[in-house]
């Protein structure tokens, strides 16, 4: 069941060609809306019965969003593709618009016709040079095929698709905030509402979903909403990458079933490295609330399973952190990341941010006091919910949830000004084990 949605081009060569797109039935489901001329209702009903949701990590509900623009309506709309993948842990779309550029082509182009929008734009990363590249060569291939641009099959439809490369913010991956950029301003989130839907770009209304949504799309339409439903689990249709990253024997992106427990997924990437147990497990990118394995363990791969355990599924980016890691180093390494992200716009966030990072970073040092991990918690919590975007939160959710459940580790590095590692292989009673030298728990972001 593994690879049959945005990774079905896989096993041609090269996967990313037109030729072998065509090979899997690529761009199928787009000729035949034009030609017998499907009515948008139509393709709309389906996306909303496959349970399709947005994959960039809000998991919304594609068919409500792209419901939410009437077509019907006169003048100008968008659709934006947002592959501004900057999470931490997340390396999933950077390697859609490697190895299967057009299917994220064909899934803007049926987005476009749904709302009526005859321009579009894929905003990529601006550090994705490669993958931008490849996703240019596949838009002149689909030019000349007659796949976009004016009057396609003669249907008098016209799409024309255009890519536009970021600067290197986190903060763009936010869609107001990529809105902005993409207009040429500074990438700064809006305050909502009016949401894109309404107000988007150039004032005009506009959808965003992320690449691997976009990806999604042509198959759902190919192979019926009901099989892609069916590939999930209720309420959340079809397959989704997930990027493993950390301590794991084979880090890489794994296409699975949403819905695919947890310890499946980890026996994919071959296991936690060298015989380890298992610690903790940040199961969407850095931003979401970390787990510990014993909740991770038994968790299963979807956003509502995610939820309940509490934490979110994100972007699918699975970071995994064996029991050499020490979390105290973790979140000082996470603090940084927000704090250097932030955009500045809103106080909270700004300064909020710096604290966090100011204050695990002086435990790291030495020089932390027992109250410095109730100020994280309290400085944490006046960021949560009181910011323009969700950068405020994604800085605070991890120092809640570091502390939540690894408290003892923060109360350790306080009192001895260094690391203590516990081992779940000793005792489920999560014994304490001194230990003098340098944690090898730094994870590598990809
Ligand atoms: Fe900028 Fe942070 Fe406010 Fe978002 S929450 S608008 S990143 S300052």
């Amino acid at each position: 069941m593994d690879n049959i949605v945005c990774f079905r081009t896989h096993h041609l060569n090269p996967p990313w060609s037109l030729q072998s797109y065509l090979k899997v039935g690529g761009y199928s489901a787009w000729k035949r809306i034009l030609v017998d001329k499907v009515p948008r209702q139509t393709i709309l009903a389906s996306i909303k019965a496959s349970a399709l949701r947005g994959r960039g990590g809000a998991g919304f509900p594609t068919g409500v969003k792209w419901g939410f623009i009437k077509a019907e309506l006169p003048g100008q709309k968008y659709v934006v593709c947002n592959s501004d993948e900057g999470e931490p842990g997340t390396f999933k779309d950077r390697e859609i618009l490697l190895m299967n550029p057009h299917q994220v082509i064909e899934g803007m182009c049926i987005a476009a016709y749904v709302m009526s929008a005859t321009v579009g734009y894929n905003y990529i990363r601006g550090e994705f040079w490669e993958p931008y590249q490849r996703f240019e060569a596949a838009l002149e291939e689909a030019k000349k095929e007659g796949l976009l641009g004016n009057n396609i099959f003669g249907s008098g439809f016209d799409f024309h698709l255009h890519t536009h490369l970021g600067a290197g913010a986190y903060i763009c991956g936010e869609e107001t905030a990529l809105i902005e950029s993409l207009e040429g301003k500074k990438g700064f989130p809006r305050y909502k509402p009016p949401f894109p839907a309404t107000y988007g770009l150039y004032g005009k209304p506009t959808t965003v979903n992320n690449t691997e949504t976009f990806a999604c799309v042509p198959v759902i339409l190919e192979k019926g909403a009901e099989w892609f439903l069916k590939l999930g689990v209720p309420g959340n249709g079809g397959t989704k990458i997930f990027s493993i990253s950390g301590h794991v024997n084979k880090p890489g992106n794994y296409e699975a079933p949403l819905g695919i427990s947890f310890q499946e997924l980890l026996k994919k990437a071959g296991g936690v490295r060298q015989g380890h147990a298992l610690k903790a497990v940040i199961p969407g990118g850095s931003s979401v609330p970390v787990l510990p394995a014993e909740v991770a363990s038994t968790l299963n791969m979807d956003y509502e399973s995610l939820a309940k355990a509490g934490s979110l599924l994100g972007a699918g980016s699975i970071i995994v952190m064996d029991e050499t890691t020490c979390m105290v180093k973790v979140l000082a390494r996470i603090a940084h990341f927000y704090t250097q992200e932030s955009c500045g716009q809103c106080t909270p966030c700004r300064e909020g941010a710096g604290w966090l990072w100011r204050i695990v970073h002086r435990i790291t040092q030495g020089q932390g006091s027992l109250k410095d991990i109730e100020l994280l918690e309290d400085v944490a919590n006046k960021i949560m919910g009181r910011t323009i975007c969700a950068l405020g939160d994604a800085a605070a959710m991890p120092v809640l949830s570091f502390i939540q459940h690894f408290r003892e580790e923060f109360v350790y590095y306080v009192q001895h000004g260094k690391s203590v590692v516990y081992s779940q292989r000793t005792s489920r009673s999560r014994k304490f084990l001194d230990y003098s030298g340098e944690v090898g728990g730094f994870i590598s972001f990809g």
